[in-house]
């Protein structure tokens, strides 16, 4: 299990269910498809994002030209202003703290290693962590992802706070996860 995980896979088990499904089982590279993972603990919200580059980009290599380059800024400063992609229940006041984008186009010295590993294909990662002043309110998730990036068609949400897990599955007609 990857260190980013390490929070959410911690928060199931204080709650004593079953073996949360890894990161990598959840997330298998599907294309249209994305995950996120929602881990609530005292204070924070913590989104783990995951999804095939063709579904924020419609290519998963390193851009090539003007049109590409300017596609992976478009996609960097969406996700980057994820206050307006995430929106938690009102009543819990959460407010954005940090985004943490990992991917090869974000990165290009990871672009050689990667070659040789996937095939071709190439995901994003994201970390997206609200601070809440009312954790205990938080209840939902609307996601906003479905307008900004129109080739993404479904997202497999896990849910883990210190009292319950939920999954969900949400779709453009179905963009809220509720717990
Ligand atoms: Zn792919």
């Amino acid at each position: 299990m990857s260190q980013k995980y390490l929070l959410f896979a911690a928060l199931a088990a204080l709650i004593g269910n079953s073996p949360i499904v890894s990161a990598h089982e959840l997330g298998a590279h599907v294309h249209g498809v994305a995950t996120l993972q929602i881990a609530v603990d005292e204070k924070n919200m913590t989104l783990y994002f995951s999804s095939p580059l063709d579904n924020l980009l419609g290519f998963e290599h390193l851009p090539r030209d003007a049109k590409q380059k300017s596609a992976v800024k478009n996609m960097a400063d969406n996700l980057n202003k994820a206050e307006q992609l995430f929106i938690p229940t009102a009543e819990a006041q959460c407010t954005l703290q940090s985004v943490k984008l990992d991917s090869l186009v974000l990165d290009q010295k990871k672009d050689s290693q990667h070659r040789e590993e996937s095939g071709g294909h190439a995901d994003l990662d994201g970390e997206f962590v609200f601070a809440c002043k009312q954790t205990g309110k938080l209840h939902d998730l609307e996601v906003k992802l479905f307008d900004t990036f129109p080739n993404l068609h479904q997202m497999k949400v896990e849910v883990a706070t210190l009292k319950k897990q939920a999954s969900a599955k949400l779709t453009p007609d179905q963009r809220r996860a509720s717990w």
